[in-house]
């Protein structure tokens, strides 16, 4: 169920039924517009009285809320949720776009990759420490030492920097170094991992799952935003369905499908959504033009060497490349790039 203040209802007024919330056992989470304040009762199935909550001065209405997210959904919350990091802000007039490796491979690449993706206007650097690999013969990332080079690329370009982060107990250790901690596919629920990253209090990029609903994928990212952190961006990075040619189906009716049931900043990978470098260009305009708030892209300085995902990542002037392509895009549907 939500509350909906009436316009220019008391801070007392709000919160006396904030309390009254609280009394019967529920949690209220408050969203304050611009016309009304709209609170939202979170409750463990015990009905709460809601003619007396609706006789409450200050109360205009109550609306039930038969989703099962609630701290995710628009009813909670109309407004939409900028994520700020380090002077960008996601979700805002601004498409945000994250680039770089799928893997960091040594300094040389890193370093590469980051001043490349910064020349063409990229705004956050990308790159794994930790990979969640098919086969465990696989490159695994360089853990702890990847993690340091990404933050000696943040020096030296100033950009914030997201990567993944595979289990509960590496959560500190990757929150030391990242600026948004990244949630995998394979990932999405690992209800553990969900709790930790909750309780991180840091920026959050949760993947789709690749056998996830959109249903599926929003009470994944209710888990996070039930410990407060409600700094979470969703990220569509394609589904598997019967379709070979592509590695996955990209899901871009997800975009404005999410963008209409939650607040949450949502942004797209056509890198993992593809598979191939050749289709990342086309896949990345149509997320924009869908109403993407950022894009993620994987770029490797020389893609034919990489040691994960070659076959899907830019060359640094192919990217380039794109960013200007995107511009037009974005300036279309009322964003900046
Ligand atoms: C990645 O972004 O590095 C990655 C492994 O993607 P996904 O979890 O979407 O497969
Ligand atoms: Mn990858």
């Amino acid at each position: 169920m939500i509350v909906i203040m009436k316009h220019g209802a008391t801070s007392a007024q709000i919160a006396n039924v904030i309390a009254r919330v609280e009394q019967s056992g529920c949690q209220a989470d408050v969203s304050e517009g611009d016309e009304h304040t709209v609170i939202g009762v979170i409750g463990d199935g015990r009905p709460l009285d809601r003619e007396q909550i609706e006789r409450m001065t200050g109360v205009e209405r109550t609306v039930s809320v038969a989703r099962p997210f609630k701290r995710a959904s628009r009813d909670f919350h109309p407004q939409s949720t900028v994520v700020p990091i380090n002077g960008v802000q996601i979700g805002g007039e601004q498409v945000i776009v994250m680039a770089g490796p799928c893997a960091v491979e040594s300094e040389e690449q890193l370093m590469e990759s980051a001043r490349l993706v910064k020349e063409a206007g990229a705004h956050v650097l990308r790159g794994g420490a930790f990979k969640p690999r098919t086969s465990p013969y696989s490159f695994q990332g360089m853990g702890e030492k990847g993690l340091k080079l990404l933050a000696q690329a943040r020096k030296e370009t100033g950009l914030p920097v997201v990567t993944e982060v595979m289990d509960p107990q590496t959560v500190p250790l990757v929150t030391t170094y990242a600026n948004i901690l990244q949630i995998g596919a394979r990932n999405m629920q690992n209800y553990a991992l969900l709790h930790a990253v909750g309780e991180a209090q840091r920026p959050v990029l949760l993947k789709r799952g690749m056998m996830s609903t959109i249903e599926e994928l929003l009470m994944a990212a209710e888990y996070i935003l039930s410990h407060g952190n409600n700094r979470v961006i969703l990220c569509e990075r394609g589904i598997r369905t019967f379709e070979t040619y592509t590695r996955n189906t990209l899901d871009i009716s997800a975009v404005p499908m999410l963008k209409q049931l939650t607040h949450l900043p949502v942004v797209v990978d056509p890198s993992h959504g593809t598979g191939k470098w050749e289709l990342v260009e086309p896949m990345a305009r149509a997320a924009v033009a869908a109403g993407a708030d950022g894009l993620m892209i994987e770029v490797h300085p020389h893609p034919e060497e990489a040691l994960s995902d070659g076959a899907q990542s830019l060359k640094p002037e192919r990217f380039a490349a794109l960013m200007q392509s995107l511009r037009p895009i974005a300036e279309a549907v009322g964003r900046t790039l």
